[in-house]
């Protein structure tokens, strides 16, 4: 009896198995029921009173011993993942939860959309601009305001660099390599020295349109405008033009549309007025073509610039800025129906 155990212990101890059936092989083989431990434990009662001790001592280590040798085994092998037999194929799947659109992407997509329907093709321009391109080239004189430290962000040490303040840049780098007919709509984020709070914030987003061909009027940008307006807020919108002042166009004017929240009757939104203001337009000022390479005796051209916050503000009331820039799930939720 204690030859046999002393050969099964040995056994044991020697156990190799390359895959989980040769495992269960192996304890079918010593720990079932019917098992070579059991077998002995069943010889127990035959052993002579003075050996009961020290065999029952012996089989005791064995069966811990082989329970041990197999567990470690069996962790060999989950921790190897070779194909887990715990692999359940015809459990359920976890859902997949699918993220929804930014707002601002939304609103941005549709702008470019309604614009893309006028033949407008989509350009783009880096968001780190030098001086050239975001001031000078848009006729911006030395001493204006937009170049001060206040408003603008400067690359330290490098004065000329900038983060862009808005999107004409793209305007420039196009019409600097291209010569009309130009119909291009610029989306990108652009950059502002403000503090942050509900109604301002240090980034935001615009979307600027610029036609450039003989012969563009005052009256293409207005039926544009009109157009615009109408897709975007609905059929009934009212649009109404103010002059204004920018220094790439001349002559500049603001637009308002009708509040499409009290549909024009006055409310606190529209501060009792019926209107809101919604984008900046202009002719492209004769100095803006010439410092970027167009003949301004040969052609003409308007843009309008809008801010892509301002708008979704207006289409989903988001009167808070910063909410945009926070990620907070639950606001991001409440747009899963608009996409
Ligand atoms: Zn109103």
């Amino acid at each position: 009896m204690i030859a046999k155990i002393k050969q099964l212990l040995a056994e044991v101890e020697a156990m190799k198995a390359n895959n989980a059936e040769e495992l269960e092989a192996l304890r079918i083989k010593y720990l079932s029921k019917k098992g070579a431990i059991n077998d002995l434990m069943a010889d127990f009662r035959n052993v002579a009173a003075e050996q009961k001790r020290e065999v029952g001592m012996m089989l005791n280590e064995l069966k811990t011993k082989a329970q041990e040798r197999i567990n470690a085994l069996k962790d060999e092998f989950d921790s190897k993942d070779n194909g887990s037999c715990d692999l359940d194929l015809t459990r359920t799947a976890y859902p997949v939860k699918l993220g929804t659109r930014h707002p601002l992407s939304i609103v941005k997509n549709e702008i470019i959309d309604i614009f893309g329907r006028l033949g407008f093709s989509i350009a783009e321009g880096p968001e780190i601009e030098d001086d050239w391109h975001v001031f000078s080239a848009l006729n911006f004189a030395e001493d204006h305001p937009a170049r001060d430290m206040q408003d603008t962000f400067f690359i330290e040490a490098h004065p000329d660099i900038v983060l862009r303040t808005h999107t004409s840049s793209v305007q420039s780098r196009v019409m600097e390599v291209s010569q009309p007919p130009i119909r291009i709509i610029c989306p990108g984020r652009v950059y502002r020295n403000e503090a942050i709070s509900y109604r301002a914030h240090a980034f935001f987003h615009q979307v600027e349109a610029l036609y450039v061909d003989k012969n563009v009027s005052f009256t293409d940008l207005k039926q544009v405008l009109l157009l615009f307006a109408k897709e975007m807020f609905g059929a009934d919108t009212k649009i109404r033009l103010r002059p204004s002042y920018f220094p790439f166009t001349e002559p500049s004017a603001e637009m308002d549309i009708s509040c499409n929240i009290c549909g024009g009757k006055g409310c606190p939104f529209c501060k009792g007025t019926g209107w809101v203001e919604i984008l900046g337009c202009g002719m492209v000022d004769p100095n803006v073509l010439e410092s970027n390479g167009i003949d301004s005796k040969t052609y003409t051209g308007y843009a309008l610039g809008m801010g892509v916050e301002r708008i979704t503000n207006l289409k989903y009331r988001v009167n808070d800025l910063r909410l945009f820039s926070e990620n907070d799930i639950r606001f991001l939720k409440e747009f899963e129906a608009a996409y």
